[in-house]
């Protein structure tokens, strides 16, 4: 009811624009079209890294943990090169702000790696210097939008995110600390909204990060925006929240691989956790509990065609199921463990694989027991899974196959089963009343 009072009337909505969606000049100028067409009262924006920055950043921290000066330099240039190419193309005024405060970040991002070199100060553990350097891709784009809506007649205010989010000290996958930030949240972002009722008032913040109590960055996970965004809505009691993408909304398959695939109009939450649980790269859970928690109904909607109307996640008691929802996952490894004494699988086996497969961070794709063996389909990554083969080989028979497929039909019929099995060998599969998984060869 408070927020009644303090947006006037307003509930406010949050829009998250991810990394392709600022992932050029042009991107820039498509957000910024956006949000003029697209905003009819107090709204909050969460925006990621341009492109693919992180994974830059990620390089740029590899070579400073490796000590090799020259390979830092090399990829920091090409970092700030990137984004000072788009703050040209933004910028026609050369002396334009913009361009003294983005020089300002990566000075900092230098003086920061320039550090241990300086003065010999050795990098402290990888999480905690991953979450110092990784986080200004956010701080730089949130930057580079920000002047650029100023400099198209908006009215944007730039929060930094890390005075509004609080973590615990989890570098890397920060656990968020609900009450402190919605306290923090619910005192910034109101206040600003009730002293600016013009169109076009935006509260601009960064995705991914946070900080925890001493100050510190800290980060929320690869791919964490969209829960930042949702931390936003929780903590703002919101009434939409919009992820923009790359494609029209949920898919009931990857388009790039089902020709013929639709975009589903709804989704229930739930059937949203469950997808996102098989392996969808649709939402993370997280990001949809805070959302169910609070009955806000989140949409995923294409920044590039703006008249498609996207996908409503929403409660709903009733989701009437408009297809078979196709998961597609390749690259996979079918293991089976068996006792060496060809005796039965038992309790205490199965406790004891779980115990390794946890050790190794593992996660499991799909299980299934008989009588003799236990079989497993994980990713095929070998840095995680050969070692993981060569310890259970001490005490367990383990055979496997590479090169899989496994699908996850939700929802399915006999036609599409028939669909993606053919002629496909089947190595394993499991059946439930909602849900079919097969693993094929
Ligand atoms: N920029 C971060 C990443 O690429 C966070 C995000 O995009 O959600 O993982
Ligand atoms: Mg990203």
């Amino acid at each position: 009811m408070f927020l009644f009072i303090y947006f006037c009337g307003m509930y406010i909505d949050v829009f998250k624009f991810g990394g392709a969606a600022v992932n050029s000049a042009c991107g820039i100028k498509n957000v910024a079209a956006i949000l003029k067409q697209f905003s009819t009262g107090p709204l909050l924006v969460v925006v990621s890294a341009m492109g693919k920055t992180t994974n830059a950043l990620e390089a740029l921290l590899n070579n400073y943990m490796n000590n090799d000066p020259l390979a830092v330099i090399e990829s920091y240039g090409k970092v700030r090169d990137f984004h000072f190419s788009i703050l040209e193309d933004l910028f026609e005024d050369k002396n334009h702000v913009a361009f003294g405060e983005v020089d300002s970040l990566f000075d900092q991002l230098r003086g920061y790696i320039r550090r241990g070199h300086l003065y010999q100060d050795a990098p402290h553990e990888y999480d905690f210097e991953y979450d110092q350097v990784v986080s200004y891709g956010e701080l730089i784009s949130a930057s580079i939008l920000h002047h650029y809506l100023v400099l198209q007649g908006g009215h944007p205010a730039l929060f930094d995110v890390r005075g509004l989010i609080r973590t615990d000290s989890t570098f890397r996958d920060a656990r968020v600390d609900w009450k402190t930030t919605e306290t923090l949240v619910q005192k910034a972002i109101p206040d600003y909204f009730r002293n600016h009722h013009e169109p076009g008032a935006i509260a601009l913040t960064q995705g991914f990060i946070g900080s925890d109590a001493l100050g510190n960055t800290t980060t929320l996970g690869r791919e964490g925006s969209d829960f930042s965004a949702a931390i936003f809505a929780w903590c703002l009691h919101a009434r939409e929240m919009t992820i923009w993408k790359d494609v029209p909304g949920v898919m009931n398959a990857d388009p790039k691989w089902l020709k013929d695939s639709v975009c589903l109009e709804t989704l229930s939450y739930r059937e949203a956790i469950e997808l996102a649980y098989y392996g969808a790269s649709v939402i993370h859970p997280k990001t949809i509990k805070p959302l169910e928690n609070a009955n806000i109904v989140l949409r995923v909607r294409s920044f590039l065609d703006l008249e498609l109307r996207g996908t409503s996640i929403k409660n709903m008691r009733e989701w009437k199921i408009p297809t078979p929802i196709f998961i597609r996952k390749q690259n996979q490894m079918l293991i089976s463990i068996s006792p060496r004494d060809f005796s039965f699988i038992l309790e205490e086996n199965l406790s004891e694989i779980f115990r390794i497969l946890a050790n190794f961070r593992i996660k499991v794709n799909v299980m299934q027991n008989s009588a003799i063996s236990f079989s497993i389909c994980v990713d095929a990554d070998p840095l995680k899974v050969n070692p993981l083969i060569a310890y259970l080989k001490k005490d367990y028979e383990t055979r496997y196959n590479e090169g899989l497929e496994l699908f996850t039909i939700r929802h399915y019929t006999d036609d599409a089963v028939h669909r993606i099995v053919k002629s496909r060998k089947i190595m394993m599969e499991l059946r439930s009343r909602n849900t079919i998984q097969v693993v094929l060869g």
